[in-house]
């Protein structure tokens, strides 16, 4: 996955570059919108009359659209210009352990409409849900979805857009992109969660993850997963397996087993899990540590409940060990933290920051520890963005 990068762009060959002139002016709509054609010229130093053929066509492909006049700078009003928000849209299908979401998005990346429904794990009657789910909405926006984009917790090939290993389900060598595409007629992309999220966060996160070039996306919910991004696309190594991080040793015997079956894997110290198994031992003879989910865990925590509190905290530090031997390891510029945990940022993020100041890089600038700017949670956007990320990037992002 490649994002437009100018200096690199002037010297693309004579084949592609009116492609890539497109993907610059389409970017820099979607970045600065509204903005005219005068602006884009000046900013992109194209010519003028080429940035307004370019626009012409992406008017015709329905992916800009004009909004009216700005201000003047002397002459005449000039013409604005934004992403079209109707007309192109994507579905995006995210599966976690416990829920799967099925939702319709359009260009800009705002949810129109979403189901929700728990995770079967026999892989046949999760599939025909998800199937079912996908027409229903297919149908709804005839002629509009442009394509369908499915993020699972899981090795993922994306190569051949075929699922290796689904630990949670025990799913394994399931052509699942085949199925929804063969049912739906529409082009699929499958991919891991938490490389779903970081190509979310490069797309479409705030500025201060979006413009970072080398950043961790450290991913935490009923496991832990890790995305990561150099120089501004995703790294996945051989077979698509890099980032699993989730599996590192980080210490002897966890309260929880991680996926994988072992105790001692980073999953099993700093996941979801092992935050509400923590609780149930520090509280069982003080409160009722019968709990909804892990929102609940945090809802209890953040209204001063000293055991929920300790029991985050706790599940931070190991969260910080893991995210330091990742920052000793790769230097990033930013780790990038998403999932539900993110919610308690207040009371967490300084757990995180201790246990990575400890650490051997003391005297160098420290990589920044961020929540996902991306909401809650990261991987519908994750989803969505391996179909969107494609209309915007020059180089198919999956
Ligand atoms: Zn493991």
């Amino acid at each position: 996955m490649r994002r437009i990068d100018l200096k690199r762009a002037q010297a693309a060959r004579a084949g592609t570059i009116r492609d890539i002139n497109r993907q610059i002016v389409l970017n820099y709509v979607r970045e600065r919108e509204p903005i005219s054609r005068a602006e884009i010229a000046r900013e992109t130093a194209l010519q003028r009359s080429t940035v307004s053929t370019i626009v012409d066509a992406l008017q015709t492909d329905g992916l800009i659209e004009e909004i009216g006049a700005g201000e003047s700078t002397g002459g005449r009003r000039p013409t604005l210009l934004r992403i079209r928000t109707s007309g192109v849209m994507a579905i995006g299908v995210d599966i976690t352990p416990s829920q799967t979401t099925v939702a319709v998005s359009n260009l800009a990346g705002r949810v129109l409409e979403l189901e929700r429904f728990p995770s079967d794990p026999q892989f046949k009657k999760a599939i025909a849900q998800i199937v079912d789910c996908v027409q229903k909405m297919v149908s709804k926006y005839q002629g509009s979805i442009e394509a369908i984009g499915v993020s699972l917790p899981g090795l993922v090939d994306t190569t051949m857009s075929r699922v290796i290993y689904v630990p949670y389900f025990k799913w394994r060598d399931i052509e699942i992109a085949k199925i929804i595409s063969e049912a739906t007629g529409l082009r699929v992309s499958v991919e891991n969660d938490a490389n779903a999220s970081a190509l979310a966060e490069l797309w479409f996160g705030r500025p201060e993850v979006s413009h970072v070039r080398d950043f961790i996306m450290v991913l935490v919910g009923e496991g832990i997963g890790t995305g990561i991004v150099f120089d501004g696309r995703i790294y996945k190594g051989k077979y698509s397996a890099a980032g699993e991080f989730g599996h590192m040793i980080i210490a002897h015997k966890g309260p929880v087993a991680c996926s994988c079956g072992n105790y001692d894997c980073w999953e099993a110290f700093s996941s979801e899990r092992a935050a509400l198994a923590r609780y149930r031992q520090m509280a069982q003879r003080t409160h009722d540590t019968r709990l909804r989910d892990f929102g609940e865990l945090i809802e209890r925590a953040l209204a001063g409940e000293r055991a929920a509190e300790n029991a985050l905290l706790e599940t931070a530090h190991y969260l910080g060990i893991g995210i330091s031997n990742l920052i000793v390891g790769f230097s990033p510029e930013a780790v990038v933290v998403g999932g539900r945990i993110t919610r308690a940022w207040p009371l967490v993020a300084d757990a995180l920051g201790e246990t990575v100041e400890r650490s051997i890089r003391r005297g160098l600038p420290s990589a920044r520890i961020r929540a996902s700017t991306l909401g809650d949670p990261p991987t519908l956007m994750g989803a969505l963005s391996l179909v969107l990320a494609n209309k915007f990037a020059s180089v198919p992002a999956v």
